[in-house]
């Protein structure tokens, strides 16, 4: 069984390619599922430059995926869900959104601290100038709190803050495991996100460090490629296949209609 759960297309801007395109690249590699994941609008369309307009959402994103589902059903199967952004502020909003959808799932990602969206490489110049302890300790914080909001059933690629490469001076395995026991409290999955590899950092989202601690509390994991171009489907899954088996007992979660299931990968 073999799954990727966390895909984008060109709705957000910053990817290449239609939604159909990364269906049909899961359908050539054999995938029995593909999660149709996109970042989702945010109130009042803000930083719209990174992800679709609210109107687009509903009148291109959700009816091309619900037709999608039919079109390929013999094929694959095609899960509707979005990746969401844990933000301060935006809970009661985000919290209406996904009531007013039937989603399979919503990833919960934190890709702001403040209004710094520190993953953008447009602003990457600004790790220069900010505390790299001080970032992690703010940025597993959000992760604490995501968790804790409820809003989401996936934590997504949970160590982001490296994407470029910065890391702490300061041993943070205990701040590691206060988060995670929150997030095991929380009844949500984490992603093991491949995306990372193709990144400054040549990294798995999360690193070792982290899977040893959620496979000790025993949290699921879920396989995502973050794919922003369509050949990028399923990449690197022979590594994340041997996270899943060293750190999950060899099994992922699948979602269906935001109830969680097991099985063998
Ligand atoms: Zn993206
Ligand atoms: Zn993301």
């Amino acid at each position: 069984m073999l799954v990727d759960y966390h895909t984008h297309n060109q709705l957000c801007k910053h990817a290449d390619g239609a939604l159909e395109e990364y269906v049909q690249h899961a359908i050539q590699l054999g995938l029995n599922e593909i999660g149709l994941a996109d970042h989702t609008p945010m109130p009042n369309d803000w930083d719209i430059e990174v992800r679709m307009y609210e109107e687009q959402f509903w009148t291109d994103y959700k009816p091309t995926v619900l037709a999608l589902q039919e079109k390929y059903k013999n094929q694959i199967t095609v899960k509707f869900a979005v990746e969401g952004d844990f933000f301060p502020g935006t809970e009661k909003w985000v919290e209406e959104f996904n009531g007013k959808n039937e989603f399979d799932y919503v990833i919960g990602s934190v890709h702001y601290l403040g209004e710094w969206g520190f993953d953008n490489p447009l602003y990457v110049g600004k790790f220069d100038h900010v505390d790299i302890d001080e970032l992690y300790i703010s940025y597993y914080d959000h992760i604490k709190r995501s968790a804790q909001s409820g809003l989401f059933d996936i934590v997504g690629h949970c160590d982001l803050v490296k994407k470029f490469g910065h890391r702490p001076k300061k041993n943070i395995e205990e701040i590691l495991r206060a988060t995670f026991e929150v997030v095991k409290e929380s009844g949500m999955a984490v992603e093991i996100n491949t995306s990372g590899l193709r990144k400054p950092v040549k990294e798995v989202y999360p690193s070792e460090q982290i899977l040893k601690i959620v496979s000790e509390f025993g949290i699921p994991l879920t396989l995502g490629s973050d794919a922003h171009t369509p050949t990028d489907v399923g990449r690197d899954f022979d590594v994340a296949r041997e996270l899943v088996e060293k750190y999950g007992n060899g099994k992922i979660s699948l979602f269906s209609k935001r109830v969680r299931s097991e099985v063998k990968i």
